[in-house]
This record gives C-alpha cells, structure tokens and sequence, in this order.
C-alpha cells in the first residue's frame, strides 16, 4: 500500500474522533473509494477461480490473503459486484469534474465486465460479440475473406515466384531472422531506443526499470507482467523464429511508451496521487485491456513513425541481429502491406468460438489470410482457447485509440501534440466506448 494512502486513513480516523467529540455530522468516505475497495476484492476473489484473470496486483497483501482465505463461491462474488454495482449507480456523481466522471464510468464498465466473466466461468453462453462487448466494451467489425483477398492479391504482386504466398512470403522472411545468439542484445538495443524516445515526451519516476527473460511454451509472444514500484518483468517467447521487427514492436509494446509506461503512470498518478485503489489491481479480461494493448500497439507509431524507425533499423537493429541494413525498406515494405491481416486473427477466433469452424479450419483460416506459418498458427489457436475474445484488443483497440488521439489533432506531423495526448490518455481511467 502507497504510505500516502495509509496516512490519509490515520487522519480520516483522527478526524472523525475529533468530530464525534464535537457531536459534529460524521465525515464520510468517498462512496467511491468504498466501491473501489470492493472491487479489488471481488478481483482477487475471481482470480481465486480464474488463474489468468488477475494480471498485476500491488495493493494490501492482507486483501490477497483475505481473498484466498475466504475462497468465495461465484455466485457470491456476482452477488457482490452486483451490490456493488447498485451502490455506484445509486451514489450519484458528487463532482462534476471530468476525471471523477472518468472514474466512475471506468468503474462501471470494470464491474459489469467482471459479473460477466463471472457468467462465463459459471457457463453462460455468449457470442464473440457479446463476450467481447461484455468484457471489453468493444466489438469487431466483421471482416469477409474477399476482404483480406485484396490485402494478399498486393502481396502477390509484391512477392513474385514459384509456390503459394504463403511459401514466398515465408522464403522471402527467412533472411530477416535474429539469429539466437544476438536475441539479447537487439532487444536491448530496442528496449534503450524506446526509453530514450519516450523520456523526451513522458516524465519518468526515476528508478523505474524492468527485466528480460526468454522462456518457451507460451500461447503468446511477449509478455509485461507490472510488479508495481514502477517494476516489469518483461517475458520473451522464443518458441518461434523472431523476426527482426519483433524487436522494436515488442520493446515498445511491453515496455515504453507501452505496458510497463502505461502501468507505471497509473500506478504514479491514479494510486500514488489520489489513492484510488482501483488502480492497484489490474483485470486481464477487463475493459482495461482495450486500452492496455490498444495504446501499446499505436505507442510503436507514436515512438518510432516510419522515417525514425528505418533510420533506427538501418543504422542499429540490423546491424546488430546482423542482417543487411541494405534491406531494411524492402522488408518493411512487404511489412506494411500485412499490416490489415491483424484483423483477420479475429475472424478465426470468432469462427471458432462461435462454433462454425473446427480447430483445423481455423488454423487454415489463419494460415490463409494471416500469413502465419503452420506452427505460429497452431500457436494462436492455443492463444485464442486461452485468452478468447481477448485478440480484438489489439488490432481494433490500436485502431480505435490511433484514431481517437489523430481526431484530436495528434496527427504524425504534429508529434508534441501526439504524445501529449497518449501520455494523457495511458494516465487516467478510460473505456473504449468513450474513445468512439
Ligand atoms: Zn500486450
């Protein structure tokens, strides 16, 4: 618990103390903070049954032993969030102020989400679409084959050849390849690029830090687990060939301007400052996520626009994984034209989930119109039985914040303004239905 915090506690107590004595009206807390309370609670209750559910928790460790004690049923933890869901909407809003009016819908959706991640864990049936829209406040666009066709037939004409697409796409990436030996350290080169790049726009606490580890046997490909104290703990998967622009998307999505930022300015700004607790704990199936990987995916465009990153691939990363730099436009090149085959991991997932495709036709599906060899398909499938409705998040959630903050005049030529504006939006509470 920040000392801020339990300070401010003592004081409440004193003072109430002091108020009785003068038979003074009571002070109440904030019913917010209350509800806040609550939810953390209900939080480490559900990650009790839910062992992917609580992603990061920093707060009291009596509450987590509190919640592994008292080992709540479900159908207790619903009733609860449901009470607790009532309180809110019962207490009105106390301020007008946009950041109290922030908190509270951020709350809401947070509540509604868990009751039904409840419900899915108690086997309540739901579409894609309702889960994603229940946990996320977000739904995809549905996106057809023909579609993605048009995105491959560029490819096609990209990459002339013998074999499928696929095969040429696949050939044509075997160069780009970090070899294993150099993994560390162009990823560290990668890590110190994206820390300095956001140090000019975000004021960072000083001793913020996070640490590397490789490990294999993952759905995923990376991982920022927040230890809180400004910590990481960022987790490489190298079961898979890493290709070299791995590099830079993963040291700037786990790590600056993306989740370990993104975790570190609530954590500073939300917990420290204000002692919303709230912020303490972080849901993985929750609204929250929309924004977490939604910023981290737009945050590499953000840190590294085009022109700066192929400066930087040419002049460092390349020739530290040593690749070519020569090659570095063509490889991004046929990068960018894969860029829209993000969105067609969704429609696998939905099929599969939705029950119209079975475990082969979905990895068909994403060998098709995601590019993705055999292997790295198979991965996702395990990824999408894991995480589920999770995978909207990161390509409509980079979507939807890229052109919220762009809306709001962050374009690519004004890059001040550009971090202003995601500094903003990755230090207080938003849900993705506001950002629309
Ligand atoms: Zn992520």
């Amino acid at each position: 618990m920040p000392s801020r915090f339990r300070t401010r506690v003592i004081l409440v107590v004193l003072l109430s103390l002091l108020l009785d004595g003068c038979q003074a009206v009571e002070p109440q807390g904030d019913p917010m903070d209350e509800i806040a309370e609550s939810f953390v609670k209900l939080v480490l209750a559900l990650g009790q049954h839910d062992a992917d559910y609580v992603d990061a928790y920093f707060g009291p460790e009596e509450w987590q032993l509190e919640a592994r004690e008292s080992a709540l049923a479900l159908d207790e933890i619903r009733n609860r969030a449901v009470s607790a869901l009532e309180a809110l909407q019962s207490s009105g809003p106390e301020r007008d102020e946009d950041l109290a009016a922030a908190r509270r819908l951020f709350m809401s959706k947070s509540l509604e989400s868990l009751i039904a991640r409840v419900d899915l864990l108690s086997g309540v049936a739901m579409t894609f679409d309702q889960e994603s829209a229940a946990l996320y406040d977000a739904v995809a666009p549905t996106l057809s084959a023909e579609h993605f066709q048009g995105v491959l037939d560029k490819l096609d004409d990209r990459l002339p050849g013998e074999g499928s697409i696929l095969e040429r796409f696949d050939a044509f990436r075997q160069s780009f390849v970090i070899p294993p030996e150099s993994l560390d350290a162009v990823f560290q080169a990668a890590i110190e690029a994206c820390r300095q790049e956001t140090r000019k726009y975000i004021d960072l606490p000083p001793g913020e830090s996070f640490t590397v580890e490789y490990v294999t046997d993952k759905s995923w490909s990376g991982y920022n687990w927040y230890k809180g104290g400004y910590q990481s703990l960022i987790q490489v998967n190298t079961d898979l060939p890493i290709y070299i622009d791995r590099a830079l998307d993963l040291a700037c999505h786990e790590g600056y301007p993306g989740h370990h930022v993104y975790n570190l300015l609530l954590e500073r700004e939300m917990v420290n400052e204000l002692g919303w607790m709230e912020f303490t704990i972080y849901p993985l199936f929750s609204p929250r996520s929309f924004l977490a990987e939604g910023t981290a995916n737009f945050g590499i465009d953000v840190a590294f626009p085009s022109g700066k990153r192929l400066e930087l691939e040419e002049t460092v990363l390349f020739p530290l994984a040593g690749l070519d730099p020569q090659r570095v436009r063509e490889y991004y090149e046929v990068q960018d034209l894969t860029k829209e085959l993000g969105f067609a991991g969704n429609e696998a997932a939905r099929g599969y989930l939705d029950g119209e495709m079975d475990a082969e036709e979905a990895v068909e599906w994403l060998t098709t119109y995601s590019m993705m060899s055999r292997a790295r398909a198979e991965q996702r499938l395990r990824f999408i039985e894991q995480y589920r409705s999770y995978v909207i998040n990161y390509n409509l959630g980079q979507r939807v914040v890229g052109q919220y903050i762009e809306s709001l005049g962050g374009t690519p030529d004004r890059p001040e303004e550009r971090w202003r504006l995601f500094s903003d939006l990755i230090s207080r509470p938003a849900v993705a239905s506001e950002l629309e």
